[in-house]
């Protein structure tokens, strides 16, 4: 039988501010791409609880969603360096928003960027939950943030640690 919650996880940002947020930021995402059909793809699975409130908040018409996944990590919280991706939409003359849920080093969303940027797109933004930038080692930045927070691993709301803890509410750091 596993041990629960070995971790003991400890809320950095709850519930309540992450979907005031998401409002914040659906809002202004809907304002920017008025009369465009957008289409967004969040990468999974981190990215699964942030996007599902994201786009509720962006009365879009011609909104779509395509799904893709991206993976950096190895075990635990030890990053492998290399970004593995998924077969990514057809999205040539369309302007896409890609969803992440944190930014990191920066390896995950250039990876992602320079692969959907060869494949004929409108034009591209990028979306994050949260941002870590004294880890950044690629030389990116997110158009929409949605909170800068230090260099602790955090965990909650989609964020996973070896699997565990992406259904808690709130997002959370472990020690
Ligand atoms: P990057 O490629 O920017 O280094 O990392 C981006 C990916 O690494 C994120 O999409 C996320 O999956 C994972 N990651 C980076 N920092 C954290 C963290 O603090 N907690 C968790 N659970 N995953 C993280
Ligand atoms: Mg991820």
């Amino acid at each position: 039988m596993t041990e629960h919650n070995v971790h003991h996880p400890r809320p950095l940002i709850r519930a309540e501010r992450l979907r005031a947020r998401c409002r914040q930021m659906g809002r202004a995402i809907a304002r920017d791409y008025a009369g465009q059909d957008l289409l967004v793809v969040p990468l999974l699975g981190g990215a699964f609880c942030f996007v599902a409130d994201l786009v509720r908040e962006i009365p879009l018409p011609g909104l779509e969603l395509h799904f893709a996944s991206a993976s950096s990590y190895g075990a635990g919280t030890i990053s492998s360096g290399r970004v593995q991706l998924s077969a990514l939409p057809d999205c040539a003359g369309r302007p896409v928003l890609v969803v992440d849920d944190i930014l990191d080093t920066g390896r995950t969303l250039e990876a992602v960027c320079t692969a959907l940027t060869s494949a004929g797109i409108s034009s591209l933004r990028s979306c994050v939950l949260l941002d870590k930038p004294s880890r950044r080692i690629a030389d990116i930045s997110a158009d929409y943030v949605g909170f800068t927070i230090p260099d602790r691993f955090v965990i909650g709301y989609g964020l996973d640690y070896d699997g565990r803890y992406r259904h808690l509410p709130d997002v959370c750091v472990i020690d």
